[in-house]
């Protein structure tokens, strides 16, 4: 009889590249790969929402849906089920007696606490728990310094661990697996146990802009490379909003782990020996290595990150404001470039980077509302949502840089594209400039326009004032 292992799968849903299932499949063991989903990763927050959103559930639940798919094109499948895995994947071992589980390990306290006590309740069985290291593009192993002494700047990281470190090669992607056989694998979806209200199912991602799962991530790796060559252009584009192909999208696929940072990494590599190597190829990568440097930071830092002054404990006064709060969440500030990125965040799960500086930025400095609520609403949303990169950056944006004006980055980042009016339509309605700032209407103008939705920003800060006159200028040159 060949040994039976579990394989729990959290966030590296994939084949490909996949150390955790590279060993659980060699000699031919007998293998169960599962997901469980956490029950309490949907549990509804004192902010009025659930920590996770319907809508990114369902990202996560096609995403699965495309991992059962390619198990089954390998002679396996994907057992799912819902609760706590500290308790679930214990009474697996024991009814399928099996001697070993494989898991992918994770960062900060809410998963690894899972961890621990995972351990502790398989502690009276004689399984054997094998925990991997593999979310990132450079193993933990092979930094170039100690957790402890992980640096506290970007630069310091990259510059040291690109001189220093080598990623390490990819695993093969299995053809076979010897899958524990079950007569039922268990529903994908699991929303009745979670009990989202009749509103919630109203919602959804942008599924024809964000394909969920394995299969689509490897095309969009290939199209946004030797396809489109999109990759040679990234620098100039990557700080738009509107559209698709102005970024690489990966983020989604990484977060879940239906893309490896390593393939993304050799991919744009093979690209630059055999086609071109630039700035834009280089930035790329650049930006992987950043995901790297929030996780490895998540490492060293641990919960301070969710604290009020962050992880470097900086002081600050911040209020606790439902009302500005729910202007910033409903996209209603009356800023249509904040507003538009909102309402992309609603509508399809997703925001550019710029959008994020911007939103996170606005809600910090000038609402001066608590920046973890924010946080709290990306998490719930984002469908590529990563506890690092979205905490760690909301303590840059909140806590580090300088403040980012949204009216002068309005003109600047959407001045030749229209952005703000394909999400908020019913500024298609004034000229091309007034769209920044519909403010400088009376409201009889922009009822001549049919304009009756829009919110009224509650201040117009004397820090836009430049800003400002800038717009008029335009409008003005232009009309
Ligand atoms: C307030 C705020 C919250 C954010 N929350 C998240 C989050 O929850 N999950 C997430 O993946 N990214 C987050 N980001 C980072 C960044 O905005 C997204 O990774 C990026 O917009 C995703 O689009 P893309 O895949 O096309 O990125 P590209 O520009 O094509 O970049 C390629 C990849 O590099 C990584 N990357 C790029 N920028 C960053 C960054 N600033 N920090 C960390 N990794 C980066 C991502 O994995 C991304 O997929 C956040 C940024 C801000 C300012």
């Amino acid at each position: 009889m060949s040994k039976k292992i579990i394989y729990w799968h959290r966030c590296d849903l994939r084949l490909h590249d996949n150390e955790c299932l590279h060993l659980s499949c060699v000699d031919n063991q007998q293998v169960l790969p599962v997901y469980i989903y956490d029950e309490r990763h949907y549990q509804n927050l004192d902010l009025g929402f659930r920590k996770t959103s319907y809508q990114r559930y369902l990202y996560l639940k096609d995403t699965l849906n495309d991992l059962r798919e390619s198990y089954k094109k390998i002679g396996g499948n994907l057992l799912i089920l819902f609760g706590k895995p500290e308790d679930l994947l214990p009474q697996l071992v024991i009814t399928h007696q099996c001697e070993e589980l494989i898991y992918q390990k994770e960062i900060m306290s809410e998963e690894t606490s899972v961890e621990s006590q995972l351990e502790i309740n398989l502690k009276l069985t004689p399984c054997k728990i094998t925990a991997i290291w593999g979310k990132t593009l450079y193993h933990l192993d092979d930094l170039p310094f100690a957790v402890k002494d992980i640096p506290l700047t970007s630069k310091a990281f990259r510059i040291n661990t690109s001189k220093n470190a080598e990623p390490r090669a990819v695993f093969p992607t299995p053809t076979f697996i010897n899958c524990v056989q079950l007569s039922d694998y268990g529903d994908i979806s699991q929303k009745s146990k979670i009990g989202f209200t009749e509103q919630e199912l109203q919602t959804t991602y942008d599924k024809k802009a964000f394909p969920a799962g394995e299969t689509a991530a490897l095309q969009r790796l290939q199209y946004y490379t030797f396809d489109s060559h999109l990759v040679e252009t990234y620098k100039w584009t990557r700080n738009k909003s509107l559209g698709v192909d102005f970024s690489s999208k990966f983020s989604g696929y990484l977060a879940l782990g239906s893309l490896s940072p390593r393939l993304v990494y050799f991919t744009v590599k093979e690209y630059e020996t055999k086609i071109k190597r630039n700035i834009s190829t280089w930035w790329l990568i650049f930006e992987v290595v950043w995901r790297d440097y929030f996780s490895f930071l998540g490492l060293r830092q641990g919960d301070k990150v969710f604290f009020q002054g962050g992880h470097l404990n900086k002081k600050a006064v911040w209020e606790e404001n439902y009302e500005l709060f729910n202007k910033w969440k409903n996209g209603e500030t009356g800023i249509p470039f904040v507003d538009a990125h909102m309402k992309q965040l609603s509508r399809s799960g997703f925001m550019s980077n710029r959008g994020r500086v911007n939103t996170a930025s606005f809600l910090a400095y000038d609402y001066r509302v608590d920046w973890r609520w924010g946080a709290a609403w990306f998490e719930s949303l984002l469908i590529d949502y990563d506890v690092c990169s979205n905490w760690f950056n909301w303590n840059t944006q909140a806590l580090h840089i300088y403040y980012t004006n949204p009216v002068h980055q309005s003109v600047k980042y959407d001045k030749n594209t229209d952005f703000i009016s394909s999400e908020l339509d019913y500024l298609n309605k004034l000229s091309k400039y007034n769209r920044h700032a519909p403010w400088l209407l009376t409201d009889e103008e922009l009822s001549d326009h049919g304009i009756n939705e829009y919110h009224r920003p509650v201040e117009i800060y004397k820090k836009w004032n430049r800003s400002i006159i800038n717009i008029e200028k335009l409008i003005t040159s232009k009309i």
